[in-house]
């Protein structure tokens, strides 16, 4: 299947989904303590979609019967969020969607609260880097897996840790999974060449231990199969009609994390 390209009106529209996912990432963020669950930040989203007049990306998507993914600990992508009460050193992965138009822009943040293990911390910074890295490599010109390489061999550098390997990245535009499926590993240099138009939703998964997974009983949640702690960053970007780069779920579009590594941001979006 042909990779969806958008054109400007298209990428103003999902740069708009983007802005709500920004938002809502950032005030879960900012409100998650210690006692709350992860069914009270799931309403903090609910609330935040409604206010903009955006739908969720995920309710209802296979069934999913959340606007976000909740994924406290060992659990390192698709947790339900549920009634259990958040504790002092827990680990949040939030993975949230949002369409606008019926376009859709989604994101990711790990975040720990209260004590903080800080072989957790550097898990998510470690992440967190090797998703702008990921973005870095995927310039015009670039080749997919360009991406892969730039995502694995920045974490790789940072320490042992386990890449998952059954979940990646994916194309976004008019759904929220399209074509081409993104790896988070394996050599630069393969695939199709990014061209202006794309939109792409880049999302690495580490673990502290292994990169083995199972999914729970749930029949979503994704656990690390050794109980490592996990985490997962993830941004749509694009690459705009002027050639440049432009992070559609980051608030400043990524000027300043993709300027730290030298990619000028496109002034389009
Ligand atoms: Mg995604």
């Amino acid at each position: 299947m042909a990779i969806e390209i958008k054109n400007l009106e298209q990428l103003k529209s999902m740069r708009k989904a983007g802005l709500v996912v920004a938002e809502t990432l950032k005030l879960i963020k900012e409100q998650a303590q210690i006692g709350m669950t992860t069914l009270d930040l799931n309403d903090l989203a609910i609330t935040n979609l409604a206010k903009h007049g955006a739908t969720s990306s995920f309710l209802g998507y296979h069934g999913f019967p959340a606007v976000i993914c909740a994924s406290v600990n060992e659990e390192v992508v698709h947790g339900i969020p549920n009634k259990r009460k958040l504790t002092s050193g827990d680990l949040l992965s939030i993975d949230f969607g949002a369409i606008i138009e019926g376009w859709h822009g989604d994101a990711a943040i790990s975040f720990g609260l209260g004590d903080v293990d800080p072989a957790d911390q550097k898990l998510m910074d470690v992440c967190e880097e090797s998703l702008w890295r990921g973005i870095a490599a995927g310039k015009k010109g670039a080749k997919l897996t360009d991406i892969s390489a730039a995502v694995e061999g920045y974490i790789n550098s940072q320490g042992r840790y386990g890449i998952l390997r059954e979940y990646g990245g994916h194309g976004i535009g008019s759904a929220m999974h399209q074509e081409p499926h993104i790896l988070n590993f394996g050599p630069a240099g393969n695939g199709p060449e990014l061209t202006v138009g794309m939109a792409l939703a880049i999302e690495p998964m580490i673990t502290r231990g292994n990169a083995k997974t199972k999914v729970l009983g749930d029949d979503w949640t994704v656990v690390a199969h050794d109980s490592s702690n996990g985490a997962h960053f993830e941004h749509t970007y694009t690459i705009a009609p002027d050639g440049k780069v432009f992070v559609l779920t980051a608030e400043d579009g990524g000027a300043q994390k993709l300027g730290q590594l030298g990619v000028e941001i496109s002034d389009l979006l």
